[in-house]
């Protein structure tokens, strides 16, 4: 095998500067900040390692927050990415509910909103997303769904009977709708798009999941957006575009969210919808980029990604600390999402477009169980599955099998 060109002038310098005993700094610790960090140590980099976030919990995990953390009793201890013994075992130094506000790349050294200083050998930028809010809502009170304590409002606004509107039918909205029904909520969905999620997923499985919402007693108001909303009483009114208004307890944004960058301002780094690395999550001379926030050139699809779910964050972590370390790697990822609605598990491995040939595999004695493929030509490009987790590996790991190629060593 050919070894790989490095595409970029300072590739030499990072080679000169990282090694396992480079002081590291991670900024955001959650789970792609925690990835690289546990990844280092595995790896046997003896060197400090710290992670800094703004949060002022260990890492945790977001996924549940949504979901068994809000029906199944979950504790916050639960949601840890390691249980604290294997937190001290990685022998990290914590800098938590600390806030990086500025980089300085030529002095390598993140600032923080207090006006301390971190310098760093290697730095790994992994702060995630913060999700976007509503105009139309401004000064109204409404709930979110990124954090812990997020979703604690989110939990002790649903009770039997109080009523939730979300706003946006993205996963994150339909798994809170789908949570809050579990709980006994009434819930109405608003989302202008008449179709949510069918460029996502495609149009036969969104629909299949609205329809699901719906069985639940979901309202569902497609094609309808939030024009503005005010307090009323106890309760907020919202002011739909369709002319109608609709009263709730609680209200519900979940329209998406955006790179969490802005203390990258002046930094210098190209920030464009997040991060921009190259095909090794490389921003910069010993500056690398993992999770939500990393936009990448994937070589194998010859597009630049950024990819907003929770494997990609702890693959690109691993990456990113394999980098440090000199393996210098294509990241060839095949992107993997599940989300969970009632008793169904939607996955979905390698990338959905509009125009590919859709097939459906047959899972004979499995009712309500599904798997679709999706080829463009005879190339298999992604497969969904509906309740059918085992079958779906199984096409993932085809879809893996396309990039072995890119994957090698430079
Ligand atoms: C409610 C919910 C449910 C989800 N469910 C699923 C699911 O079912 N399946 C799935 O595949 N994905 C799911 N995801 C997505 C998944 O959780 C994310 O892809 C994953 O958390 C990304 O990890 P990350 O470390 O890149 O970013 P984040 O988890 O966003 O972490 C970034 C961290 O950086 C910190 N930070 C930000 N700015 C700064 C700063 N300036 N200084 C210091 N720290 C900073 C933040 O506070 C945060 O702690 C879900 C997400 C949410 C919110």
């Amino acid at each position: 095998m050919p070894a790989r060109q490095p595409s970029s002038a300072w590739a030499e310098d990072v080679r000169v500067s990282h090694g396992k005993g480079a002081r590291v700094l991670v900024v955001g610790a959650s789970a792609a900040g925690f990835s690289a960090a546990a990844a280092l140590r595995r790896r046997g980099h003896h060197g400090p390692i710290t992670l800094l976030g703004a949060e002022r919990h260990p890492p945790y995990d977001r996924p549940p927050l949504s979901k068994q953390y809000q029906t199944h009793g979950w504790d916050a201890e639960r949601l840890g990415l390691a249980t604290r013994e294997r937190l001290a075992g990685l022998d990290l130094e914590l800098r938590l509910g600390v806030r990086a506000a500025a980089l300085d790349l030529s002095e390598r050294v993140v600032e923080d909103d207090d006006g301390g200083r971190h310098r760093y050998d290697q730095l790994v930028i992994a702060t995630g997303l913060v999700p976007r809010r509503l105009a139309a809502l401004a000064g109204v009170p409404t709930l979110e769904l990124r954090t812990l304590e997020d979703a604690d409002r989110l939990k002790a606004a649903l009770r039997p009977g109080s009523r939730l509107a979300v706003v946006g039918a993205g996963f994150v909205g339909l798994e809170g709708a789908a949570t809050a029904r579990r709980l006994g909520a009434d819930v109405t969905v608003v989302e202008p798009v008449a179709h949510p999620l069918a460029d996502r997923i495609g149009s036969r499985a969104a629909t299949r999941l609205c329809r699901l919402h719906e069985a639940n007693g979901v309202d569902l108001r497609c094609g309808s957006s939030v024009a503005g909303g005010r307090v009323d009483g106890d309760g907020t009114v919202l002011e739909l575009s369709d002319g109608t208004e609709l009263l709730a307890d609680a209200v519900l944004v979940a329209v998406g969210a955006s790179p969490s960058t802005g203390w990258l301002r002046d930094s210098g780094l190209d920030i464009i919808d997040g991060v921009r690395c190259d095909e090794y999550s490389r921003v910069a001379e010993s500056v690398w980029a993992a999770g939500d926030v990393a936009r990448w050139r994937h070589i194998g699809y010859g597009e630049w990604l950024r990819v907003e779910h929770r494997t990609n964050a702890t693959e690109q972590g691993q990456q990113v600390a394999a980098g440090i370390h000199g393996e210098l790697t294509p990241y060839v990822p095949v992107p993997f999402f599940w989300t969970d609605h009632y008793d169904v598990r939607v996955q979905l491995a390698g990338r959905y477009r509009d125009g590919l040939t859709e097939t459906d595999v047959e899972l004979p004695d499995r009712p309500g169980a599904s798997v679709t493929l999706f080829h463009a030509g005879d190339e298999l490009r992604a497969a969904l599955a509906w309740n059918a987790p085992k079958e779906l590996h199984r096409y993932r790991r085809e879809l893996l099998a396309r990039f072995a190629m890119e994957r090698s060593v430079a």
